[in-house]
């Protein structure tokens, strides 16, 4: 890994501009530049085949100044301490972004789930709960999903921990099934709010008739995003996977995809496209083509300064996290690239979360229409007070954006003081 491709550096480097520009004072900014608290675990299961593994997990804790921590689980073979850290730092300037009460988290095992049974990510899911149980809790660590992991692994930990209990505890986690306490629209929030944010960013720039868009990834943001946008009539004309890429300069067939994909058929056997099979050249022609819109919702660090000038779209939308490097995300600014960043345009997932957690410690549950009426109004409240600020400070909305939530941050932090 090269240097400029070190998540938690990139955090660091945004979050001291930030800094600087606020004129912060050094002693939150020292507060603000380390993780409170991490926990590394030894994660050993019993494969199907009798054979015991033992994997490297980690839960972040990055701060709870606003609130119980939150942010999801991720289980991959890239999986690493310093990107658990970064993703919670992410997590913790997004949830001040949209002003919601909680501090950041993240959680991930380094595993390739995708060669794993069910039975055994069960088990790997058990024991990775039972390993970090002193860290979580509905007050003070919620979990959510992440890349590879679902509502079925979200029930896990919600059946592990209440069987430490003793006791059912729904809002231990969410992103839950509807019949564990789950909320309605969880399963699409992040897509959706992914959607709520480009058609404003659309208005905002005046793009209008049809605007084109590339997509990398089409997992659980993906796929959604897909869906909404087709149907509010954006032209989708790429698709990647890490199983290659789907093209159709007139527009690919989301719904049928989408269907194709939930289906579970293999990714390379859709029909009526320019396929290409190789991701690498797929996501390069993806990140070439010209769009109004491109989309990362995959993993970090995919624009990079190796491709940042070939990148032809008017706007970029990060629904993945931390998709743009710092000095990528400079050649963009140069370039006239308009960049939605991470922690506003993604951050319908942790919205949805919490109104599935308040749902949870009330037991009382919305309905569909109410929980997709809130996700919309407090994203595009945070849109408007990012976008706000980008004009009257003349800077992007990134740097607008990390200094909304470290005001928010620095001045709770002010009002709890340092203790002792
Ligand atoms: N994993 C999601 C994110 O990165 C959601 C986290 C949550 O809902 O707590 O924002």
């Amino acid at each position: 890994m090269s240097t400029e491709e070190d998540p938690f550096e990139n955090f660091l480097e945004t979050l001291d501009e930030a800094a600087e520009r606020l004129n912060l004072e050094p002693n939150i900014h020292a507060f603000l530049r380390r993780p409170m608290r991490t926990l590394s675990v030894a994660v050993g299961i019993v494969h199907d085949n009798g054979e015991y593994n033992i994997y490297d997990g980690y839960r972040v804790h990055y701060n709870d100044i606003r609130g119980p921590c939150k942010g999801g689980l991720r289980y991959h073979p890239s999986v690493t301490l310093n990107e658990t850290i970064a993703l919670a730092g992410w997590m913790t300037i997004k949830c001040a972004v949209v002003d919601i009460p909680y501090g950041g988290a993240k959680g991930g095992v380094k595993c390739d789930p995708t060669k794993m049974s069910r039975t055994e990510i069960e088990r790997l899911t058990r024991r990775y709960i039972y390993m970090i149980l002193p860290l979580i809790g509905p007050e003070k660590d919620i979990p959510a999903p992440d890349v590879y992991t679902d509502e079925r692994v979200m029930a896990w930990i919600m059946d592990t921990y209440s069987i430490f209990k003793g006791y059912a505890v729904p809002e231990i986690v969410t992103g839950k099934p509807i019949e564990l306490g789950g909320s309605l629209v969880r399963k699409y929030a992040t897509g959706k709010g992914v959607a709520v944010v480009t058609q404003k960013t659309m208005e905002h720039l005046g793009i209008r008739n049809h605007p084109t868009v590339a997509i990398q990834g089409f997992g659980n943001v993906g796929s959604w995003l897909a869906k909404f946008l087709y149907e509010m009539g954006y032209k989708v004309i790429g698709v990647t996977s890490v199983d290659g890429g789907h093209f159709d300069k007139n527009g690919l067939n989301i719904p049928q995809l989408f269907q194709h994909f939930y289906d579970e058929q293999p990714w390379s056997e859709f029909k009526g496209t320019d396929f290409i099979e190789d991701v690498g050249e797929a996501n390069k022609a993806l990140f070439e083509s010209d769009v109004d819109i491109l989309v990362p919702a995959a993993l970090e660090d995919q624009i990079t300064e190796r491709n940042a000038n070939s990148i032809n779209a008017k706007v970029l939308v990060e629904a993945a996290n931390g998709p743009t490097t710092p000095n990528a995300d400079w050649i963009l600014n140069e370039k006239g690239v308009f960049v939605v960043p991470d922690v506003l345009a993604n951050a319908g997932g942790v919205i949805v979360s919490y109104f599935e957690w308040v749902q949870d410690t009330q037991a009382y549950l919305w309905p569909e229409a109410q929980v997709n009426k809130e996700l919309e109004a407090v994203i595009l409240k945070a849109y408007n007070e990012v976008s706000h600020l980008s004009k009257k400070e003349e800077i992007t909305m990134r740097s607008a954006a990390y200094c909304q939530a470290v005001e928010r941050l620095a001045k709770a932090i002010q009002l709890r003081g340092f203790f002792p």
